[in-house]
C-alpha cells in the first residue's frame, strides 16, 4: 500500500495528473475500439467477475482510484466516463453493490428512480437542452464490462438507431 503510494506520487504529483495518466493507460489498452472489441471486453469480463462486486467503481466511491465526480449524494454518484463516447458522457452509480440491473430487487424500485431522476438533473447542469440517451448494458449480450450498475448519460451530439 505505501510503496503504491509512493509509486503513484512519483508518477503523478498531482490528482489531475493521475486521472490523465488513468485516461492515457486506459486508452492504450483499448487503441481504435471497434464494436467488436467492445464484445470482446464484455465476454471478458463477464468471465471474470460474473456478477460480483467489488469492482473498479467501489474504487472510486472509496476514493482509492481518481475520478471526474459532479454529483454525489447518500444513495449515488456521478462521475465522468474515462473513455467517453460523445462530448458529454457520464455514469450515475447507485452506492449499494447491485452488479447488473437484471439483479435489482424489486425493493430497489425507489434507488432505480432515483438513479433515473439524478441522470435528468445531470444532464441538465451539463446543460444538454438537445436531448441525450440514457443507456444500462446488461451482462454478456448487453456489452456490460463493468458488474456494477451504472446508467451512461451520452449527449451533446445526434445519436442515431438502431444502437450496434
Ligand atoms: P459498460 O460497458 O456498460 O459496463 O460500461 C462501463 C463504462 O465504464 C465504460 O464506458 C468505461 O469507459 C467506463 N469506465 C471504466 N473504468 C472507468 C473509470 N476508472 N472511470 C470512469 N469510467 C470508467
Amino acid at each position: 500500500m505505501f510503496y503504491r503510494h509512493v509509486f503513484r506520487t512519483l508518477l503523478f504529483p498531482s490528482r489531475k495528473a493521475h486521472l490523465g495518466g488513468l485516461q492515457r493507460f486506459y486508452r492504450a489498452q483499448r487503441p481504435l475500439c471497434t464494436g467488436s472489441d467492445e464484445v470482446r471486453l464484455a465476454e471478458e469480463a463477464s468471465r471474470k467477475y460474473g456478477s460480483q462486486a467489488p469492482s473498479i467503481f467501489s474504487k472510486i466511491m472509496d476514493r482509492s482510484i481518481p475520478a471526474d465526480i459532479i454529483y454525489e449524494d447518500d444513495k449515488c454518484l456521478a462521475f465522468r466516463d474515462i473513455s467517453p463516447q460523445a462530448p458529454v458522457h457520464f455514469l450515475v452509480i447507485p452506492r449499494k453493490p447491485i452488479p447488473r440491473i437484471s439483479q435489482a430487487h424489486d425493493d430497489d424500485a425507489e434507488l432505480l428512480g432515483h438513479l433515473l431522476v439524478v441522470a435528468k438533473n445531470v444532464a441538465e447542469q451539463e446543460s444538454l437542452t438537445e436531448g441525450y440517451r440514457v443507456v444500462i448494458n446488461d451482462g454478456k449480450h448487453g456489452a456490460q464490462s463493468v458488474y456494477h450498475l451504472h446508467v451512461h448519460v451520452l449527449g451533446g451530439r445526434q445519436m442515431t438507431w438502431p444502437p450496434g
